[in-house]
């Protein structure tokens, strides 16, 4: 095992990471200000303000000090300084969303996809890519990179996401960096949906917790820290494999009783199957189905309880500020399901009472797409996201 310490270069860029979520959160914001929140020198701020304003980054806001003498002047981050693009492919659609350094989304297209082999999905996200930039009208210059979300896990042999037989998103991540001359960055749908929140939803004053992402299948992102926990392999938090009753249905990934087989989309449609009623997509799912339908309530007397048990034990591993529950799955679904668990079990949990134990998702379906376009942000600002690297520094040197 390595130890690695921090040299003045990693110093320096958590510092710029610093000043940058500093000047985001509470911009416009003057530099006295940013020294005083940070702790920083008013030299040290000045300098990293600098070189943010250098990557055009964050820029000076207009005063509305009216004071005579020369006012202090307030930053804000420049939200057309860098744009990048979200992916969030799942089975049978793919979401996409142009956004800019803010995080706001300027232009959105869903397409249902049929061709789902890796190789196709990255030619695909290729053209897309080249589309978005011309209809959204950004300078592509200022396209810092690609983030794509899809269920995991990732490089696991014999586990696949429900639908999905045989995928592997770090298949696709080595097609694009063959078909696209830009950064990518990959990450499960879970760990998109955890770190949309903390940016821009629910979550922006949490630093800890936990998002449990019912789609097809069943996934959950983890906060610790302020970062999106990727664990050795990038597939912490595959929370559909938590065994929750022994011997109980066979899973896909050749065990029985995980919780992906009792509380997902997908299990719900097998449900259905298996009672005569054929279901097409989760859009179909959606639209005509409802918590008192007598089939869906079925499933819902049995999926419940184990899931009340993965919750506890995500409550004991990590002891979150909360839990967060959201997703694909139609909202009626997570609504009932909110309130089918009522209480939840004892735990490390239960003593506080800032958070909720247990909480909606603040954002709509476009979270994890939104979530993945925050990602090249994060690579490449945020020292605590694994996949740091100087990638920001040299791209904006080659512009
Ligand atoms: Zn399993």
């Amino acid at each position: 095992m390595l130890l690695s310490a921090t040299n003045i270069v990693k110093a320096k860029l958590i510092n710029l990471w610093v000043v940058f979520e500093t000047i985001r959160m509470h911009g416009p914001i003057p530099r006295t200000q940013i020294a005083a929140a940070t702790g920083l020198s008013k030299a040290s701020v000045s300098n990293l303000v600098d070189e943010l304003e250098g990557y055009d980054l964050v820029v000076a806001a207009k005063s509305r000090d009216r004071r005579v003498g020369k006012p202090p002047t307030p930053l804000t981050i420049n939200p057309s300084g860098v744009f990048t693009i979200g992916f969030h492919f799942d089975y049978g659609r793919m979401i996409s969303v142009v956004a800019n350094l803010a995080g706001d989304v300027i232009l959105r297209e869903v397409v249902g996809i049929e061709q789902l082999s890796p190789s196709e999905v990255a030619t695909l996200i290729s053209s897309k890519v080249e589309s978005l930039v011309t209809e959204s009208k950004i300078d592509r210059a200022r396209l810092l990179g690609v983030g794509v979300a899809t269920p995991g896990p990732f490089g696991v042999e014999g586990i696949s996401p429900p639908r999905l037989p045989g995928w592997d998103g770090l298949e696709l991540k080595r097609r694009l960096a063959d078909v696209l001359d830009l950064p990518v960055v990959l990450a499960n749908d879970g760990q998109c949906a955890v770190t949309a929140e903390w940016r821009f939803g629910a979550a922006r004053n949490l630093t800890n917790f936990v998002y449990v992402f019912i789609g097809n299948g069943l996934g959950s992102g983890v906060m610790i820290h302020s970062a999106a926990y990727g664990g050795g392999s990038g597939n912490a938090g595959e929370f559909g494999h938590l065994i929750v009753v022994p011997g109980g249905h066979a899973c896909s990934c050749g065990n029985r009783g995980c919780l992906e087989t009792y509380m997902s989309v997908d299990s719900a449609l097998r449900y259905l199957a298996s009672h005569g009623v054929a279901v097409e997509s989760i859009e179909a799912f959606e639209s005509d189905f409802s918590p008192s339908h007598p089939l869906v309530s079925q499933w819902l007397d049995e999926g419940v309880e184990p899931l009340r048990l993965g919750l506890h034990t995500l409550e004991t591993l990590f002891d979150p500020e909360t839990i967060m529950l959201g997703g694909d799955a139609p909202s009626w679904l997570i609504d009932e399901i909110m309130q089918r668990l009522g209480s939840l079990y004892p735990s490390v949990s239960g003593s506080r009472s800032e958070h909720p134990r247990l909480m909606s998702a603040g954002l709509d379906h476009d979270a994890v797409a939104r979530g993945a376009a925050a990602l090249p942000v994060l690579a490449n600002l945020n020292p605590q996201y694994r996949e740091l690297e100087s990638e920001l520094v040299s791209h904006m040197q080659r512009r």
